[in-house]
């Protein structure tokens, strides 16, 4: 060791005993988790008031290797509330081993930081929260219809829950109604609720059983929680690769065929993800029809099934005679493929949106649209009949692609042309383009779900099918239940194949 090294590290010490006695810190900052062990629920549905309110225990754990005084808790339904102007959440306090603890909201009223003494690396705690939140008359994912005294309850989004600690830093991206942002681990959910009213049928994450109106939710290794109740939702339950399916639907008239279309979809797309990715890591899962406009929301363990928009507006009691049959078959698709990614490979929904939107169209387009199972092939034919028929909603088709030959087509063309600016970006990017490019080409549905879709497809055809599946099973097998990141998936494609061909296809829909 030199003279000259020897100062040097003098220097660098002296250095360190001065940003010390200072108060900041060299060593860089906590990595490792945070994690939501359990949530155990005790809540109260009051149809009358349309308030959800109850306590939400969070057993947690400090899996960092530094000590920590605070936690960041996400409440989404804060957020949505004060967008549609539709009420409040509140959370009206917090307390560990009967001592209440100081809750700071940030000026987003999703992020809210619950203080207290210590929590030493390793060590665990349970957090209780007492809320409140107002159940909007909204036809959106967390609100109620109702209708000739009939109600459907929507609560999603509106459980308090444990942020993400990522890379030394709570998670505390803001809720959008454009895209979604939800970014959570998986954990325990005990849930009891009561509902004030009758006859409410109950389906949610998980398994529920219900004795009156009190109903108990058990869910295991769930990324999030969502409730159904209404008091005109009837099941049906089938099976597929030994997954109980429940096509919750709503009891109207003359909807026999499109619902069954419904569960038709469901069994198809499961046994057909079961085959190509893996397995579904849930006992159950349940098909929820509602009133979303013609979209869908996927949630662990649940999948909510909007209705046709034109028949919405006009709520004839007959959705059969609207002859949209291959609408809801794809969009069970999506919402299901949504199962797989999503619910069991978790992402940041807000930070790499294609990691669950690409893949689900992908699903939906490549897996379940190519693939023509049966459910798909008699809802071509019976729409079909219909368009010939007197269906005053018109025709509505919505395959992406026909064949293999189609997607093969479009995939070379955007690779080739014009169409693709980046699939792999932020909801924040595509909104900051959104402001400046008002073009559909260029926005997020766009790249994020069709081009995203048809870049997936690509890889498939630059791999060839069967090392393309074996390289998704790999990416599902691995991140099954846990979260992924957008680099280790292409990891796991370029240890397949690390050929020109497939960085061509990389350099054409992915920017960095
Ligand atoms: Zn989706």
């Amino acid at each position: 060791m030199t003279g000259y090294k020897k100062l040097l590290i003098l220097i660098a010490l002296m250095l360190l005993v001065i940003c010390l006695s200072l108060g900041c810190s060299l060593v860089s900052r906590p990595e490792g988790s945070v994690d939501a062990d359990a949530y155990t629920m005790d809540l109260n549905l009051d149809t009358e008031e349309n308030i959800l309110s109850g306590t939400v225990r969070i057993d947690l754990t400090n899996h960092t290797d530094k000590p920590l005084d605070k936690i960041c808790i996400r409440n989404y339904a804060a957020s949505i509330l004060e967008r549609l102007d539709a009420g409040e959440s509140r959370i009206t306090g917090a307390e560990a081993e009967d001592r209440k603890l100081k809750i700071r909201q940030r000026r987003d009223p999703s992020v809210l930081y619950i203080h207290f003494k210590k929590l030493e690396p390793g060590e665990s705690m349970s957090v209780k929260l007492t809320y409140e939140t107002d159940i909007p008359e909204w036809d959106g994912i967390l609100g109620y219809h109702e209708k000739d005294g009939k109600t459907q309850y929507l609560l999603t989004y509106c459980f308090p829950m444990l942020s993400m600690f990522d890379n030394g830093r709570w998670n505390e991206n803001p809720y959008t109604f454009r895209g979604e942002s939800i970014y959570s681990g998986v954990s325990d959910y005990h849930v009891k609720l009561k509902i004030k009213g009758e006859d409410y049928t109950v389906a949610a994450t998980g398994e529920e059983s219900s004795d009156g109106n009190v109903t108990v939710i058990e869910a295991k290794d769930v990324r999030d929680m969502a409730i159904v109740a209404s008091d005109y939702m009837e099941v049906k339950t089938d099976t597929a690769e030994g997954i109980r399916i429940n096509n919750c639907i709503l009891k109207w008239e003359g909807a026999d065929q499109y619902n069954q279309f419904s569960m038709d979809a469901a069994k198809d797309a499961v046994e057909m993800y079961t085959e190509n990715i893996g397995e579904y890591p849930y006992e159950e899962l349940d098909v929820v029809q509602c009133f979303l406009d013609g979209s869908g929301m996927e949630y662990p363990g649940l999948v909510l099934i909007g209705c046709p928009v034109p028949w919405l507006r006009q709520e004839k009691a007959a959705l059969d005679e609207t002859g949209w049959f291959v609408q809801p078959c794809l969009l069970v698709a999506h919402e299901v493929a949504h199962q797989w990614f999503y619910a069991a490979v978790g992402n940041n929904q807000y930070e790499e949106p294609w990691l669950d939107e690409s893949f689900a169209q992908y699903c939906e387009s490549g897996i379940y649209g190519i693939g023509r199972p049966d459910s798909l092939r008699r809802a071509i034919t019976a729409e079909e009949e219909y368009e010939s028929s007197e269906s005053e909603y018109g025709y509505e088709y919505g395959l992406l692609w026909d064949s293999e030959a189609d997607a093969r087509n479009e995939a070379e063309m955007l690779m080739n042309g014009s169409g693709v600016v980046a699939i792999n970006k932020s909801v924040a990017w595509y909104e900051k383009k959104y402001r400046f490019w008002k073009n559909y080409d260029y926005n997020y549905d766009r790249q994020v779900y069709t081009n995203g879709a048809a870049f997936l497809f690509a890889l498939r055809d630059a791999m060839e099918d069967e090392a393309f599946r074996q390289a998704m099973q790999r990416y599902y097998n691995i991140y099954c239940l846990k979260e992924a990141k957008g680099e280790v998936f292409l990891r796991i494609i370029k240890e397949t194949n690390d050929s020109e061909q497939v960085q061509k296809v990389i350099d054409a829909f992915l920017e960095f």
